[in-house]
């Protein structure tokens, strides 16, 4: 059987949905246009066909999207709700995606390129997310009181406004949940700026709020190109606050935009992590994991294990065995059940991908598994092979974030040295380290230099701990942690004399 013949078919709700563009933006509870009738196309990148038409909106029309979530902030009521009565919205808006999780999976799916399964992961993760912080929120104390001499005085939180999001189309659905729930649950309004290779989800996901009783502009939704609509909105004044997820290139712009407004930014950007890999591990299960890292969302990942710096006693049989295993990884169709490993999200990124592999190679590196496009039956698409890179640190496939399937290997003798090559980047978002001695694997993984350590695992996420990045990796704060939702509350203190 071809890979397309057992291919999930598409939803008629999908179809419904996509056939009806172009598709406007969302805006105070309605859809809206571009003022200047602008459209850009969202494709499929495992068939490179046309998914559909999206409105591009221009600076007016962001502006009237600050200024719809600016009058929802202070008329609708939103603010001011009581937290249970703004926490049962909200559960309304988690239920209702929940719902069509298996619609939105296969919308994400089908733009992003992202394995189907792993759609509807990070579908249900929006959900998790927006749960966690809707609960968190009714407990948090919006006064506090101040133990202080000669003085009544107490500290009071308060929602900013309207707040602004950029992001990146990797990860479209799950980052929206991890960035606009505390947002939302605190009270704020919010405009969403979408990739625009993957605007879709976000346009669905502001429909269904109007849906559950959300009131208009709190949710409001700007399609468009980054260097007109993300631009409009990172300088707009009316943003009280801003977030971007993205490259350390779009991100010091949107910074510089922010720091001319005094608006409030956090910046959550790429990185260039490394697995430090002991002698001691388990090679077999330590390669399966980090070739799952490697391969998943085919390497589109900013806090992926790219770097894979192995002891030198067993760097042999390391290599080989990740070898062995990525030769086997399944690259297909991403509606297709057996697809283990989809397509790249555009032409731009799998030119980068191969960019990256042949400039490494002429500046010396080894290449140990080859990579290069990947052949998928019935399906002319953005498909790429998994690829194993050797050598210098100091090569350019080592040091710059590639954002595809490839690895870069490295031995070292001890655990100083291990220490100092996890190190050797501009980047800090998130290193891992293997062992079966714990307290090594604690040393090691506290003198990494990045937001992130994971210990014996790769890419892990639980709701309730911190995950930013330090460097070149982000600022400003992070996400997913109850730290997340106070960043959404301006403080304010009282005092009056006794
Ligand atoms: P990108 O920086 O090119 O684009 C991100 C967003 O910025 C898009 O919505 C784009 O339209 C917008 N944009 C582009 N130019 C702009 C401008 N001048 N002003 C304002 N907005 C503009 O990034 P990408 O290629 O979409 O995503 C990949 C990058 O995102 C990688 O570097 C990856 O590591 C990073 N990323 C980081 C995290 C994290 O949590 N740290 C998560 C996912 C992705």
């Amino acid at each position: 059987m071809s890979t397309a013949e057992q291919s999930a078919a598409i939803l008629p709700e999908v179809r419904q949905f996509l056939q009806a563009g172009p598709l406007a933006a969302f805006v105070g509870g309605c859809d809206m246009v571009s003022s200047n009738g602008e459209v850009f196309q969202t494709c499929d990148p495992g068939s490179k066909q046309v998914l559909a038409e999206v409105y591009a909106l221009q600076p007016d029309d962001v502006d009237r999207a600050v200024r719809a979530a600016a009058e929802a902030f202070a008329r609708s009521g939103w603010a001011r709700m009581a937290p249970n009565d703004r926490g049962v919205l909200l559960h309304r808006l988690a239920d209702a995606v929940e719902k069509r999780k298996k619609v939105i999976a296969q919308i994400e799916s089908l733009d992003a390129g992202k394995i189907l399964a792993q759609a509807e992961g990070d579908v249900q993760n929006f959900v998790d997310t927006l749960r966690y912080y809707t609960n968190m929120a009714l407990y948090v104390q919006r006064r506090s009181a101040l133990a202080v001499s000669g003085c009544e005085a107490w500290t009071v939180r308060h929602p900013w406004g309207p707040c602004g999001f950029i992001f990146p189309w990797n990860f479209p659905m799950l980052l929206v949940g991890w960035n606009i729930s505390p947002a939302l649950a605190a009270g704020n309004t919010v405009v969403i700026k979408p990739a625009e290779d993957t605007p879709l989800s976000a346009i669905y996901l502001a429909r269904l709020a109007k849906e559950v009783g959300l009131p208009d502009g709190v949710i409001n939704v700007v399609p468009g190109l980054g260097h007109v609509a993300g631009a409009a909105l990172a300088g707009h004044p009316g943003v009280k606050r801003m977030s971007f997820t993205g490259s350390p290139e779009v991100g010091r712009l949107v910074g510089a935009a922010c720091g001319k407004n005094l608006v409030p930014v956090k910046l959550e950007l790429g990185g260039k992590g490394a697995a430090v890999v002991f002698e001691d591990v388990n090679v077999r299960h330590t390669a399966r994991r980090l070739v799952e890292a490697i391969t998943f969302h085919s390497g589109q990942v900013c806090c992926d294990a790219t770097r894979w710096l192995v002891q030198k006693s067993i760097y042999e049989q390391f290599v080989e065995e990740c070898a062995n295993r990525l030769k086997k990884v399944q690259v297909g169709y991403q509606l297709a059940e057996q697809s283990q490993m989809g397509p790249v999200v555009n032409q731009k990124q799998f030119q980068r991908v191969l960019g990256y592999l042949q400039r490494g190679c002429q500046e010396g590196a080894q290449s140990v598994l080859e990579g290069g496009p990947a052949e998928v039956a019935g399906r002319d698409g953005y498909y790429l092979k998994p690829a194993l890179l050797a050598g210098s640190l100091d090569n350019v496939a080592a040091r710059e974030e590639i954002f595809g399937p490839v690895a870069y290997l490295a031995a070292f003798a001890d655990e100083e040295e291990a220490v100092a090559m996890a190190n050797h980047t501009d980047y800090g978002l998130a290193n891992s380290v293997w062992t079966s001695d714990l307290a090594r694997a604690q040393r090691v993984a506290e003198a990494m230099v990045a937001g992130n350590s994971w210990i014996n695992a790769h890419n892990l996420f639980p709701h309730g701990v911190p995950y930013a990045g330090v460097n070149k990796s982000g600022m400003g704060g992070g996400v997913l942690s109850a730290e997340t939702l106070l960043d959404y509350w301006r403080p304010q203190s009282v005092v009056r004399p006794l």
